[in-house]
């Protein structure tokens, strides 16, 4: 059924880099015989799934939309992607995204851009744009996308479907091509909550193969959908209501009544240090991303300069050739906060405003439960209204990038239209309380 949609639609929408067709009909082919065995059977059996193309599929290409990994064909597995074969999943493709997951638009894809399900002529939001498209489409039954500054919630809260970025370290990075590894987080978009905890409870947990995953016992996330929210204490920052589309925040105010109507009780509060998350953000990201990036240098991975006459033209060629505009913006931004004389006035600093935005949360999550918002200040923008002014387009993770800053959770429900396209309403909790966050996303839903 998945591959009869994807046919059917995904030359418009453009979801899919990859299909795993021959590989997905013979996986699919050995779970009919189990179920024919009466055995048991894994948390996800048969559902098929597609990967956002940044994680590591073993003999499945995988280019995290880059020339340079055009030709890349891994021999492992990532770990989330493991535990999904574990829990029976059936991965059937790998999904388009901006290159490397740098961008929230899905513009930056090296390959073609997604469209967005809900109005072709609109982006579907990014960097997983293709892993929120295919979902809103119904090209796969779930997917897994990747959060560094929002790209798993922007999208989905663009598309229409429902995406979660777990607590840093909840889910293993291991097999995650590295874009900013101190905020980097993978995690489902799905079409409801249900299934949104059903995906986490099969792919968090602690991994000795990635260092800055956490040793913290994985709750039972299905028991945490109890539809009560009583006397649940709401926070709901004014700094995420300012300068949001009108259309959007009235849909915020409207499930924030909602809530209220199931016991909840809600307040305004300050998260003062906001307006400094944006710049701090793409000093840190871009400074780890010109670091990760090293390894690309066309000798270890993927495509390789064939005209080169000596090691360091090698290099330079390569690299030329294989990244893309806003890849190099990031590089060579990364490179400059880095260097020496420039550190402790740039990458220094943005340390520390990042310590100040947490403690923000931390001091917010002493008196509530949960903190209330929308996903993004906008729905979903026309296709290349905004490819030229990358300052615009970093604005639009505003709302997002405080809580990857912090490392907490989040999810992005949709709770309304404004002029027929989706609206994405976030919820955020403490660190590894991602049972209250898809309680209250349930509830709501
Ligand atoms: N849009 C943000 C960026 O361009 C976030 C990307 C992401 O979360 N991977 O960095």
């Amino acid at each position: 059924e998945a591959f009869a949609k994807i046919s059917e639609r995904d030359e418009r929408v453009g979801a899919y880099l990859t299909l795993n067709e021959e590989g997905a009909r013979a996986e699919a082919a050995r779970l009919d015989n189990k179920l024919a065995g009466g055995e048991a059977r894994g948390l996800l059996f048969g559902l098929p799934v597609g990967i956002k193309d940044n994680m590591v599929t073993e003999g499945l290409r995988t280019t995290c939309a880059s020339q340079f990994l055009s030709n890349y064909d891994p021999i492992y597995d990532a770990t989330a992607v493991a535990k999904l074969k574990q829990a029976e999943a059936v991965t059937i493709g790998k999904l388009n995204m901006d290159e490397f997951a740098m961008g929230g638009s899905n513009e930056n894809s090296s390959f073609h851009p997604v469209r967005n399900p809900w109005d072709l002529n609109r982006v579907p939001g990014g960097s997983s744009g293709g892993s929120a498209a295919a979902v809103a489409a119904g090209e796969a039954y779930f997917t897994l996308g990747s959060d560094t500054g929002g790209s798993i919630r922007q999208p989905a809260s663009y598309c229409g479907v429902v995406g979660l970025k777990p607590t840093y370290g909840l889910v293993s990075r291991y097999g995650l091509v590295a874009f900013a590894s101190s905020l980097d987080q993978i995690g489902p978009i799905t079409k409801n909550v249900e299934d949104s905890a059903y995906v986490l409870q099969a792919i968090a947990g602690h991994d000795h193969k990635d260092s800055t995953s956490a040793n913290v016992d994985v709750p039972d996330y299905l028991a945490a959908l109890t539809g009560d929210i009583k006397g649940l204490r709401i926070a709901v920052p004014k700094e995420y209501l300012e300068g949001v589309d009108p259309q959007v925040k009235a849909s915020v105010m409207e499930a924030l009544k909602v809530l209220e109507g199931m016991g909840a009780v809600w307040e305004e509060v300050s998260l003062p240090h906001t307006e400094y998350a944006v710049a701090a953000y793409y000093l840190l990201a871009s400074s780890e991303a010109s670091s990760n990036l090293s390894r690309f240098d066309g000798v270890r991975y993927g495509v390789r300069s064939d005209h080169a006459g000596n090691l360091l033209d090698l290099y330079l060629e390569s690299r030329s050739q294989g990244f893309g505009p806003e890849v190099k913006r990031r590089i060579m931004l990364g490179t400059y906060a880095l260097s020496s004389g420039y550190y402790d006035a740039y990458y220094l600093k943005a340390q520390k405003v990042r310590t100040l935005i947490k403690r923000d949360f931390d001091q917010t999550f002493e008196k509530y439960d949960v903190i209330i918002g929308p996903t993004a200040p906008t729905t979903a923008f026309q296709l290349g209204s905004q490819v030229d002014d990358p300052l615009t387009m970093y604005l639009n993770d505003i709302l997002t990038i405080p809580v990857s800053l912090a490392g907490v959770p989040a999810i992005s429900v949709p709770c309304g239209f404004a002029d027929g396209l989706p609206v994405g309403l976030q919820i955020i909790g403490k660190a590894f309380d991602e049972s209250s966050v898809l309680r209250v996303a349930h509830a709501f839903e």
